[in-house]
């Protein structure tokens, strides 16, 4: 049993009432990890530290200065990968070929931002009034929260931290309650790195109890959001009270969309990879398969037939393609979800149900389930399911397949499977989503924008311009003139 302690102001720390909560191995179903349940007293002393870090020694380094810092968190990251990812595994469950692909990746988040830091350069504005200079610059929020999902800890993590730290900002991070020790073993290294104290903190516990508090601190400016659409809306409307910028990334029910013109080998990868990758627990899962009418009963024969190959098995070995599902209210969201599509009529082609338990394992696993006749407005083409779970609709031609694909609340991503140049153009503009793949699935870069539309969340991550989304623009104004005007009529 592993004992941690939360970050606060540079000291590790219990929470101030003493409480404590779990993490379970979801493979093995086992606790192995202990970690302090903040309340709002917590939040309140990890806001108040990143406040007075904001002020401190962090303020006055120049940005190239911060940028080496961020460099130098992204090394240690690096050196600990295999660490960090073996932890994040027995957090949630997910394969370890997935993390370790994931935390590798990283400090990349750290150093683009890195070099960003010092590029932030304000404009002069060559004004269209007599003897006055006016130039912006752009200065660091303040105190950021971040507050991330379970699927990917660090990497989430990563998305707001780097953005907003090279911009300046200090942070809270709250890690989910089933994925806190990563984070935990991550500001170590934010330590070691030379990260002035308070810059970072990190709090665990539950959304309710410590979240909820971040949220509304008054000294707060901005907060980060990855998770469902429901702690979202709670996050927004908690926000909005305190006027608080926000940055969501939420849900989707993302479509994978085959054409009969598609290389069908590798659409057939392509639609695995985004419904059984991480068993479905990804928000960009495509768990809308779109395919059209001319190839559909040969494409769906093709796609049960690679499922049924898929590993079910120890996410800790190599040879595993699915690992558990992480918690036990998803598994059971997963399983309700598969009796409502059975209920509504749709035709259950493979799976359908619980998995039995791989050797050595006594966690939760869900077979891969397809269903096949499913109708846009079922509740199973509609909801986000977050498991193993594809829903398969026929499409006769472009117009209908891209009127089914959007006809959705979420708009997260798309895949698009054809080798028709111009239906690629016309479909990535069609499409009513953040992100488009074409003949590829499931593809993110520190470099690229992330992030969606409608339900799926407000603002995006990731590119160059998350950076601006951590900085206000200042407008400087001076005057030249030897005498001040009329003091009666706006200048
Ligand atoms: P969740 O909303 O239950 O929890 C996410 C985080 O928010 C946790 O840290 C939780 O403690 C916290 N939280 C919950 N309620 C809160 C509140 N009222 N105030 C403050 N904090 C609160 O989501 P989850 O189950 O951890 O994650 C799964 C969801 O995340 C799925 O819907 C998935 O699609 C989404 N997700 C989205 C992205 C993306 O980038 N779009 C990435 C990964 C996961």
């Amino acid at each position: 049993m592993q004992d941690y302690k939360m970050l606060i102001g540079g000291e590790w720390v219990d929470a101030a009432a003493g409480e404590t909560f779990e993490s379970i191995d979801p493979y093995t179903g086992e606790v192995w990890a202990r970690l302090p349940r903040g309340r709002a007293e917590d939040a309140a002393r990890a806001v108040e530290a990143a406040e007075k870090a904001g002020r401190g020694e962090w303020s006055k380094l120049t940005a190239t200065a911060r940028g080496h810092v961020l460099r130098r968190f992204g090394d240690e990251i690096a050196a600990h990968a295999d660490h960090l990812a073996r932890i994040e595994v027995q957090d949630n469950g997910k394969l370890l070929a997935e993390m370790l692909a994931q935390v590798r990746y990283v400090p990349q988040w750290f150093y683009y931002f890195a070099g960003l830091a010092d590029k932030l350069e304000g404009a002069v504005i060559p004004i269209d009034k007599a003897n006055t200079f006016n130039f912006t610059r752009h200065e660091p929020l303040g105190v950021c929260i971040a507050i991330t999902a379970w699927n990917s800890p660090l990497l989430l993590a990563a998305y707001k931290l780097a953005p907003g730290l090279a911009a300046g900002n200090t942070f809270v991070l709250k890690p989910s309650e089933f994925t806190s020790a990563s984070a935990l073993e991550m500001g170590r290294l934010a330590e070691k790195a030379g990260l002035p104290p308070g810059v970072l903190n990190i709090v665990t516990g539950f959304g309710a109890e410590v979240g909820e508090p971040l949220v509304t601190h008054p000294k707060v400016a901005k907060i980060a959001f990855t998770g469902s659409e429901m702690g979202g809306q709670r996050v927004y409307e908690a926000a909005a009270r305190g006027l608080k910028r926000v940055t969501l990334e939420l849900g989707g029910k993302s479509p994978n969309i085959v054409f009969d013109d598609a290389n069908l080998d590798n659409a057939v990868k392509g639609v695995i990879s985004g419904i059984l990758s991480a068993t479905g627990q990804t928000c960009v899962a495509g768990s809308r398969l779109l395919v059209q009418r001319s190839i559909h009963d040969a494409f769906l024969e093709r796609v049960i037939a690679f499922a049924k190959t898929a590993k079910i098995g120890n996410p800790m070995l190599a040879g595993t393609q699915i690992g558990p599902v992480t918690t036990r209210p998803q598994y059971e969201k997963i399983l309700h979800y598969i009796d409502v599509a059975k209920n509504e009529g749709a035709r259950c082609v493979l799976g359908g149900g619980p998995a039995p338990h791989p050797e050595g394992g006594k966690g939760l696993f869900v077979q891969p389930t397809i269903f096949a006749d499913v109708r846009n407005d079922m509740r199973i083409a509609q909801e986000e399911v977050f498991g193993p779970v594809l829903s398969v609709i026929p499409f006769e031609d472009e117009a209908e397949a891209l009127a089914i694909a959007n006809d959705s609340i979420y708009g997260l991503a798309a895949g698009v499977w054809t080798q028709n140049t111009n239906r690629v153009l016309r479909m990535s503009a069609g499409l009513k989503t953040g992100m488009v793949w074409v003949n590829m699935y499931r593809a993110v870069s520190y470099m690229s924008p992330f992030g969606g539309t409608k339900r799926s969340g407000v603002g995006s991550e990731n590119g160059m311009s998350a950076i601006m989304d951590y900085v206000q623009t200042k407008s400087v104004w001076i005057s030249t003139a030897e005498e001040t005007p009329d003091p009666f009529v706006l200048g």
